[in-house]
């Protein structure tokens, strides 16, 4: 065969190829939405969301105190008539969740739609931050403080969005509820699983929830991009107990398989099990946009992640990636290592305990990977017990919700793009998924690398500018919703 011809067969089998593999498709539709409204002023209210912040920031809630924030946002609301419910779990009177709700005021059988939220933020030590902490200060155009970020900039965006609509006496067909939850930090028991499990009635009739879980970034993923990463889903955890008996030996002389030892042996093998990459229909639909934004031939990549020859050129990134790998692999990392070491250097243990961080992709089931651990576990006579299993979980691409908020925020941001994304860690949107609620991360915000950095870390703050984009989207979802 000569050179043109094979290579024109080779060509014709690609394109063979191509057509019988379907085509991945951007996962945001066009969204018809009414004309963009001007019903917030940020005139008027800018002085306002200021003031807000800044007191929210000044009361300290790390991992508790709950009830002073519930109760200066309730004092908030009850100005403007609107009514309010405390709820807090019997015996923890400081862990209090605020509850607020607009009816309806136009016949309709939609579902209400949640703004969801919590009171509590981690620890911040002044010794470590330029500002105080709690002090609220404003400087250079921004908001400092423990909880600027996560998640009091988003209580006071949802606060002014819900009051606006009060005032505004916009028509709603949907009822919306404001909902500040305790103990989001430590792994929500005296907020959101609380309420699911005692007070699931709160809920009834509501079928969205729009919630802290991700945020927009600027010039992080691709240089110049500007995405709306929307959380539609989480990873499920397996957190595991792991223990290595035997008999106490002499260091001099060590046997084959000392507790230490076989316990090691163990944690090495688990992980390196499953370490495949794995892209999902959804993450096809994350890459897919990123494709969007980026140059020919890497956009021809990134949007035909579903052909196996061209994710193969991805693996490379994502490898280098902390956060891609999270989000196509099911990861596994050592968080706790003991011995009785104390016994000294010539003494091998007779007791070796490990603990296991394991976080699973939609579509496996904990149980099911912890029965694959314990048979590596069985190898070396070590026992393994689940601490806790949460399965994994996600909202639709397609609901009303999912696709609004794409829309909105890329309305608002000419060039931006809108990506669905799965989380690696839990925020509440898991608990009120698991009750069927379509549930969406989103703090409407745009953070540079360095800005996302501050979550959890020293130096939180957010810029004036950023408090006013999600105080827009946010009351612009609300208006396009009802
Ligand atoms: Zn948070």
């Amino acid at each position: 065969m000569s050179k043109d011809r094979s290579f024109f067969c080779r060509l014709g089998l690609i394109v063979c190829l191509f057509l019988f593999i379907e085509c991945v498709t951007s996962p945001i539709k066009n969204t018809p939405l009414k004309e963009e409204n001007h019903i917030l002023s940020w005139n008027k209210r800018e002085a306002e969301t200021i003031k807000i912040l800044t007191d929210l920031i000044r009361i300290k809630s790390v991992r508790g105190n709950e009830k002073q924030v519930a109760e200066y946002i309730r004092s908030i609301f009850e100005k403007e008539g609107i009514k309010t419910k405390l709820i807090s779990e019997p015996g923890f009177p400081d862990r209090v969740n605020l509850i607020a709700e607009l009816e309806p005021n136009v016949p309709s059988s939609e579902k209400g739609l949640i703004l969801g939220n919590h009171l509590d933020v981690v620890e911040a030590d002044p010794k470590e931050w330029e500002e105080d902490p709690f002090a609220g200060t404003i400087k250079e155009g921004r908001i400092h403080g423990r909880g600027a970020l996560d998640c009091k900039g988003l209580i006071v965006m949802q606060i002014i969005s819900f009051l606006e609509l009060k005032r505004s006496a916009v028509p709603l067909k949907r009822k919306v509820m404001f909902l500040s939850m305790a103990d989001e930090e430590s792994g929500s028991e005296r907020g959101a699983r609380f309420l699911l499990k005692v007070h699931p009635e709160l809920f009834k009739g509501y079928g969205y929830m729009l919630n802290e879980g991700s945020f927009g970034t600027k010039d992080v993923a691709i240089p110049g991009s500007t995405i709306f990463n929307i959380q539609y889903a989480e990873k499920g955890n397996l957190w595991l107990n792991v223990k290595a008996k035997g008999d106490q030996g002499h260091g001099s002389t060590p046997s084959q398989n000392y507790p230490s030892l076989r316990l090691l042996k163990f944690l090495t093998e688990v992980l390196e099990y499953d370490t495949e990459i794995r892209i999902s229909e959804e993450t096809q639909g994350f890459f897919y946009q990123l494709g969007s934004i980026s140059s020919f031939p890497k956009s021809f990549i990134l949007k035909n992640s579903n052909i196996p020859v061209l994710r193969r050129l991805l693996y490379g990134p994502i490898r280098a990636s902390r956060q891609l790998s999270a989000i196509t692999r099911n990861t596994k990392s050592v968080s706790g290592l003991k011995t009785e070491e104390g016994k000294g250097h010539n003494v091998l243990s007779s007791l070796a305990e490990a603990k296991l961080d394991v976080r699973l992709l939609p579509g496996f089931d904990p149980l099911e990977y912890l029965k694959e651990i314990r048979k590596i576990a069985e190898k070396y006579e070590v026992e393994v017990e689940p601490a806790s299993t949460v399965t994994s979980d996600k909202s639709k691409l397609d609901s009303i919700l999912f696709q609004t908020i794409a829309s909105v925020a890329t309305r608002k941001i000419p060039g931006s793009v809108a990506a669905p994304f799965i989380s690696p860690g839990k925020t509440d949107n898991a608990y009120f998924r698991q009750i069927g609620m379509e549930c969406y991360g989103l703090i409407p915000v745009l953070l540079s690398e360095k800005e996302l950095a501050m979550l959890h870390a020293k130096n939180e703050s957010i810029s004036l500018e950023n408090v006013q984009l999600g105080t827009q989207i946010i009351f612009e979802i609300l208006y396009q919703m009802n």
